[in-house]
């Protein structure tokens, strides 16, 4: 399998690296949104949210938390989106899944999602046919 975030983490692709532990590994995205940008990534390769076993998302956002709370401080933000796209219609570009963390500031202008306005009814419409899918 030809995938870049697993080369980056057998140190076969370059990374700019802040951490990494048994399951995870962290590292600055090659294009930041804004500086500190970070990649929080399992060392398994799972393509994304959806096939990932619940303790690889438990380790993965236990990293993520620890990571929030130092890029925070270190790129005196004002706050953090954090964001996991999955699957192409969603933006995702390397399939192999990975927790953004954007730093934000009070004023750099960005709107990550337009939104959009429910037509009547629909809204409950979208809720039976999800919570049809829940068990
Ligand atoms: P996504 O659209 O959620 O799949 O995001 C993929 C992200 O990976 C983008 O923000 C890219 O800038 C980033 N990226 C791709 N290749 C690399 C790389 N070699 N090193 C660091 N970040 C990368
Ligand atoms: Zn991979």
């Amino acid at each position: 399998m030809n995938c870049i975030f697993c080369k980056i983490i057998k140190g076969e692709a370059p990374c700019t690296k802040l951490y990494e532990d048994e399951k995870t590994f962290a590292f600055l995205d090659i294009s930041p949104v804004n500086p500190g940008h970070t990649l929080v990534i399992p060392k398994e390769h799972y393509q994304d949210i959806l096939e990932a076993p619940e303790e690889v998302l438990e380790a993965l956002i236990r990293t993520t938390k620890k990571l929030s709370a130092a890029i925070l401080k270190g790129t005196n933000s004002d706050g953090l989106n954090i964001a996991i796209s999955n699957r192409k219609a969603a933006g995702q570009a390397v399939f192999h899944l990975h927790v953004h963390i954007i730093p934000r500031l009070k004023n750099d202008g960005l709107k990550l999602f337009p939104s959009k306005k429910y037509s009547n009814g629909e809204a409950g419409g979208i809720q039976k046919a999800i919570k049809k899918e829940l068990f």
